[in-house]
């Protein structure tokens, strides 16, 4: 058992996980690193060094994500706080999109929302924070991207009702809705000639972001600090969101 706030952070191995996992274990939480690139996990876990442990899990399976909030309790204790940060991107035009990426996109970025939010509200401590990464195309439409488009807003609705569920607990449950954000998982789009200059016309503060901007926003939401939000969603993405997402089929077939 640990003495230290305990925090889980799902998709910890890269990107917005991975800084948000280097902000918590500097306020001497003991951090769990979840993903299911176990091997990635361990790594980074090993290079934070502190109190930084981690795990297996996959969002897409209720058996995986039971077990791995039943392990966190039972080894390191209850959590304080949860985020989840796993998710994966696959571009396609609705008319072309197939079954099986539709299904892969709502399986980790809906229904892994959906599993975290279930087993984190049964292991939380009273009082707690869950933070939930869902995305500006949450409500900003993005020509190919029908179904991550779909899955963030269903991730933003399941945010407001985990917190009208968890109130009474004192538990809060928020969501950050990133922009475009520097990680392994855009890396792809930003191969795309014109891609990343369109979305840096069309941000206010014309740039991407960096994962740090975000795990600040993770780290104020979870702390006492936020004690009177739950409930919300916080844009964090240059001001994008007052203007249109770039065409990334425009941009698709440009390269062809
Ligand atoms: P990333 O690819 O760097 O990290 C995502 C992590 O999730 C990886 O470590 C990956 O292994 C893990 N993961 C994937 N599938 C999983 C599964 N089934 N179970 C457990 N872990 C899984 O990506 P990122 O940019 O840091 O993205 C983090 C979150 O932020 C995602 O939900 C993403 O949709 C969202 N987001 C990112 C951006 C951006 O521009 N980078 C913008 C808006 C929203």
């Amino acid at each position: 058992m640990s003495s230290s706030p305990v925090s889980i952070i799902i998709g910890g191995a890269s990107g917005i996980g991975l800084a948000t996992a280097h902000e918590l274990s500097g306020t001497g939480d003991l951090v769990v690193i979840a993903d299911v690139n176990a091997a990635a996990a361990a790594e980074r876990a090993g290079e934070i060094g502190g109190q930084s442990v981690s795990a297996a899990v996959d969002v897409t399976s209720e058996e995986s994500v039971s077990a791995l909030f039943d392990h966190v309790s039972a080894e390191y204790g209850k959590p304080q706080s949860v985020v989840n940060c796993a998710g994966l991107t696959i571009p396609g035009a609705i008319s072309d999109l197939s079954l099986a990426d539709w299904n892969t996109t709502i399986a980790v970025c809906q229904t892994g929302t959906f599993l975290t939010l279930k087993y984190a509200s049964r292991h939380i401590l009273d009082g707690g924070s869950i933070v939930t990464i869902a995305s500006l195309n949450g409500r900003q439409p993005a020509k190919g991207m029908a179904a991550y488009c779909a899955a963030k807003a269903a991730v933003l609705m399941l945010t407001e009702v985990a917190a009208l569920e968890l109130g009474d607990r004192d538990v809060r449950v928020n969501a950050i809705s990133p922009g475009l954000v520097d990680t392994p998982l855009v890396a792809g789009l930003s191969l795309v000639p014109g891609m990343l200059e369109d979305y840096h016309e069309n941000t206010p503060l014309g740039r991407s972001g960096k994962p740090e901007e975000i795990a600040a926003m993770v780290a104020f939401l979870l702390s006492d600090k936020a004690a009177w939000i739950t409930g919300a969603a916080f844009d964090v993405n240059g001001g994008a969101h007052t203007r249109r997402y770039p065409d990334l089929l425009k941009h698709l077939a440009a390269m062809s």
